[in-house]
């Protein structure tokens, strides 16, 4: 779109050459804030133009395979036709209406659909907007439930390096809080424990039964085997377990923090699932709408609903966005669950699965790659370098997977893939050289 000449920030060079078509890179630098962006250090954002199956394409027509599959939102592919043909044919039927007095169609047959698959316990679905209100809405169920027994319980327990998110509950339970120092006054309160890496079992228990008798806990909420923010950290699921059960014995509402590792990505449809003790609220985001509209589910099971449930108006859930339960959101959600379910991308899930296993196998041994590790489609590792500036290794190995067409995004030196289920075989070897070339490079 050429700039018109009333365009208030243009310069006078910018203003001779008004013919010439301007990057959006460039016109993005003038009014757009984006997040988690220190804007002097990092200038210029990547424009986007068009997303098919596992491929970006940038403005200058650069494509790129999407390695994490847009932030684990995407699994089935950008723009896939069985999601979005749905959503447009909705968008002809009820675009938008208010669900507070109010139900449709796609939420119902959403909720038809997300019962059966979750843990046998979940009952009742609670509809928000993104990640971090789902897990907002996990902390406030667990506090309200007890508030609404008259029982005096104030505090969360959560896991160091956790991550749940960016408004204040889900910050106040982040353990990654590097950034959140402004608001840290303000935090709910939270006590810790460690990830039970299998060999600190004991020790973890030994802490939590401590925690226990001093704090008046009324929630914990935990990543379920993948903490995806700090860096894909896997952790032991019969420790997890031991964990769970003891809440449960000291009724702590547990809340299982699944907007990462839910729909499928761990190798089975949610990560509780590789977990005996059942969570009693789950938190869903991200791949729950297939990649297409933001949305998020707290579900919960019939013991936190009931805990609501009185004819006292005060003890109800007073928590809506206007957004909430979206029926274009929910009819992709609920396209995205038929392609979960469908034999094709179980199919695919199983392929990813085994190419990654082989690819760890021919990667495990090299000097470089330490703690190789898999669960699913995620594999992860930390590439083992001298490392004089953290920081920079980090945008080095950014620019250089960019400049090979492969979007991964390293989180310190872990490198990590999470790409669609749908990606080719060729795309995934693609990614895979791309990081051999890294062992060499680097
Ligand atoms: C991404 C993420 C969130 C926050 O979701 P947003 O949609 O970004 O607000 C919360 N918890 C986990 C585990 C996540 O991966």
């Amino acid at each position: 779109m050429p700039i018109s000449k009333s365009d208030k920030n243009l310069s006078p060079a910018d203003q001779g050459e008004i013919n010439v078509q301007e990057s959006l890179s460039h016109r993005d630098q003038r009014h757009i804030w984006h997040p988690l962006t220190q804007h002097k250090i990092s200038k210029e954002m990547l424009a986007i133009v068009k997303a098919r199956g596992s491929i970006l394409y940038d403005e200058n027509g650069k494509e790129y395979i999407d390695g994490i599959a847009s932030w684990y939102t995407c699994m089935y592919g950008h723009c896939n036709p069985d999601i979005t043909g749905k959503v447009a044919a909705q968008m002809q039927q009820l675009d938008q209406v208010v669900f507070s007095g109010f139900t449709h169609e796609p939420a119902v047959k959403l909720s038809e659909a997300l019962i059966p698959l979750l843990p046998a316990n979940q009952e009742k679905l609670f509809f928000s907007d993104n990640g971090s209100t789902a897990t907002e809405i996990g902390v406030k169920m667990a506090l309200q439930y007890h508030h609404n027994l008259g029982n005096d319980r104030k505090v969360m327990l959560a896991f160091e390096d956790g991550f749940h998110g960016d408004t204040f509950g889900a910050m106040s339970v982040s353990g990654l809080s590097v950034y959140n120092g402004p608001f840290e006054e303000h935090f709910i309160e939270v006590v810790r424990i460690p990830v039970p890496t299998g060999k600190n079992n004991e020790q973890v228990l030994r802490k939590l039964e401590s925690l226990l008798k001093e704090h008046k806990i009324a929630g914990f909420i935990y990543e379920p085997l993948v903490q995806g923010a700090a860096a894909m950290k896997m952790h032991d699921a019969e420790g997890l377990n031991e964990i769970l059960k003891l809440c449960k014995r000291h009724e702590v509402i547990c809340v299982a923090d699944e907007v990462m590792t839910g729909f499928g990505k761990t190798g089975k449809n949610f990560a509780s699932e590789y977990l005996s003790v059942q969570p009693d609220v789950m938190c869903l985001s991200k791949a729950l709408t297939a990649g297409l509209l933001p949305m998020a589910i707290t579900s919960c099971s019939q013991k936190v609903y009931d805990g609501f449930y009185s004819d006292e108006i005060a003890k109800g859930l007073f928590h809506g966005h206007t957004y909430s339960a979206n029926p274009l959101a929910c009819t992709a959600a609920l396209a995205g669950i038929e392609l979960l379910t469908s034999k094709a991308i179980q199919q695919d899930i199983q392929r990813v699965i085994a190419s990654h296993r082989n690819f760890k196998n021919k990667i495990k041994d090299h000097p470089k790659v330490k703690n190789i590790r898999t669960l699913g489609v995620i594999i992860a590792f930390e590439l083992d370098v001298k490392m004089e500036r953290y920081g920079d290794m980090r945008n080095r190995l950014y620019k250089y997977f960019m400049d090979s067409g492969v979007f991964l995004r390293p989180l310190g030196n872990t490198i990590y893939i999470l790409a669609p289920f749908t990606i080719s075989a060729s795309e995934l070897e693609k990614i895979y050289a791309s990081i051999e070339a890294v062992l060499v490079e680097f």
